[in-house]
């Protein structure tokens, strides 16, 4: 049977971010006794997704649009952008339903053992956004542990705006802890505690 299509499902869902092979095989023989509820479901709805997602021009959060629907409200404040390194970061810091700026996604962090530097992440475009909008505050959130830490000093040493605010979330943040995993309330708090940089 592993040699065979469903062998083949199961290698790919097993490859999926927290999952392995033996949730996998769970997951495969969830998905086969319910062939044509949720196995056929979640066809039409990957397919959609699939169809449908695109990488915002502006801020590189994954969205159906571009510009997404964040950088395109009107309701939102345009001066202030905050610096996650993951678009699960966004959607962790939108589901606690407090912050009202933009972000900006560099798309990982700085880090010598897996070699990401910093033309990998894309920081130009953070301080491209900040000479042509009427920025006023940089928010750099970050996660504690050290390439988090590194990669905050290279994104404050490249701004070089005087009139804008730099801050960085308060470490309640667990070291190496990203954002999904967070409650709404410690998210909240790093993010009033922020401290100031310059
Ligand atoms: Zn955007």
């Amino acid at each position: 049977m592993l040699d065979s299509e469903v062998g083949k499902l199961i290698e790919i869902i097993g490859r999926l971010p927290t999952l392995g092979e033996r949730s996998a095989h769970r997951i495969v023989v969830h998905l086969l006794k319910r062939k044509h509820t949720t196995m056929s479901s979640l066809i039409k709805v990957l397919q959609n997704v699939y169809d449908t997602s695109v990488k915002c021009e502006i801020c590189n959060n994954i969205d159906v649009s571009t510009p997404c629907t964040i950088c395109s409200s009107t309701k939102r404040d345009k001066s202030i952008i905050c610096v996650v390194s993951d678009i699960a970061d966004v959607w962790a810091i939108e589901r606690a339903g407090f912050y009202n700026g933009l972000y900006h996604v560099i798309g990982g962090k700085l880090s010598a053992v897996d070699g990401t530097g910093p033309k990998d992440l894309d920081i130009d475009g953070l301080l491209k956004r900040m000479e042509k909008n009427n920025v006023s505050e940089v928010i750099i959130a970050m996660s504690a542990d050290m390439d988090g830490k590194t990669t905050t000093f290279y994104i404050q040493s490249q701004i070089k705006c005087k009139d804008v605010k730099v801050s960085i979330i308060s470490h309640g943040i667990p070291s190496g802890g990203e954002f999904d995993y967070l409650d709404n309330s410690t998210i909240i708090s790093a993010f009033k505690g922020r401290q100031l940089l310059n």
